[in-house]
């Protein structure tokens, strides 16, 4: 069974006081929990009792060092927070369902009471997340293409919009932005580099593309371009795909409209950013969109598979 259908089976229907033992000792052999704990009196080994409180069990000494009862959350993603363990799981299931997560259907699901409870959960698996995406920043510099690989540039308008009347001033964010994407292309992988930039001009962008386009590669962007030039001089293979010729490429066969699709994809993931948000609230939502590109894709059990390596790693129990 696929992890995310054993993650179902856990969060779906009535829970009962077993339905909940049998989700943490499912967390603690995923290592999301602990699995044990020494008393910090006599160092003995804890034990879990069941209690009438939130998650319906604490770790305690058995030596009778009742004053040092601990939550079973201890040292785990889930130990500041106030949301149930079973809520945890739901949100944590529908992120990695897709980025397409709407508050409102979730508050409507009781994963949540409210939109700031929402909102913390969200904060938590974003960390996470950008934490797994600066480690592989570090290891590989997030660097496309090559010989087998084509990259594909393209810029996104981004402006400032407020959803409601009412918001902060201090932060907010209204000047016209991009969001200048790279998107490397080989066989069924796709891999984002998602920036933003003041401006969509050669001095902006160039230096974004020699980061993370490795020299020699062939890039793809839609009609002409200013830096065109000063990208083969680089020695960049440049091409432009416009309507009415289909470009096709001729290692992969990959065809104007595939890219297009892709790229459709993450802009309409982008697009759905838009609106009250502050710039350093869009800086994280675009790593995550980077994550899931790079990491959560490439995972043999999904991004949820992806997801749960990288709790393990950012808060190791
Ligand atoms: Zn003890």
């Amino acid at each position: 069974m696929s992890l995310e259908r054993k993650l179902r089976a856990r969060i779906e229907g009535k829970q009962t006081k077993r339905k909940t033992l049998k989700l943490i000792k499912w967390l603690q052999r995923k290592h999301l929990l602990k699995e044990k704990l020494r008393c910090p009196l006599c160092f003995h080994k804890m034990k879990m009792f069941s209690v009438t409180k939130k998650d319906q069990y604490i770790w305690c000494c058995k030596r009778g060092h009742k004053r040092v009862s601990k939550t079973i959350r201890a040292g785990s993603l889930f130990e500041k927070s106030k949301s149930s363990l079973l809520n945890w799981m739901k949100y944590i299931y529908r992120f990695s369902q897709g980025l397409r997560l709407r508050q409102i259907d979730m508050i409507s699901d009781d994963i949540a009471g409210s939109s700031t409870t929402l909102s913390k959960m969200a904060r938590c698996i974003r960390r996470v997340c950008i934490c797994a995406m600066e480690r592989q920043r570090r290891k590989n510099r997030q660097c496309l293409g090559g010989r087998k690989e084509f990259v594909v540039i393209d810029e996104s308008c981004f402006r400032h919009q407020r959803k409601y009347a009412r918001g902060r001033f201090g932060n907010t964010w209204r000047r016209k932005k991009w969001v200048f994407g790279m998107m490397g292309v080989k066989d069924k992988r796709r891999r984002v580099v998602l920036k933003l930039v003041e401006k969509r001009s050669r001095r902006h962008l160039v230096p974004l593309i020699r980061q993370h386009v490795k020299a020699g590669s062939s890039i793809i962007s839609d009609e002409w371009r200013a830096y065109r030039v000063v990208l083969r001089n680089f020695g960049y293979k440049h091409y432009t795909t416009n309507h009415s010729r289909w470009f096709v490429d001729p290692r992969s066969g990959s065809h104007t409209q595939h890219i297009e699709r892709a790229w459709g994809i993450i802009k309409g993931h982008i697009r759905r950013l838009r609106g009250n948000r502050t710039e350093a609230l869009l800086k994280e939502h675009l790593m995550v969109l980077e994550w899931s590109s790079w990491l959560g894709s490439r995972n043999p059990d999904g991004p949820l598979g992806r997801l749960f390596k990288d709790i393990q790693k950012a808060f190791p129990v």
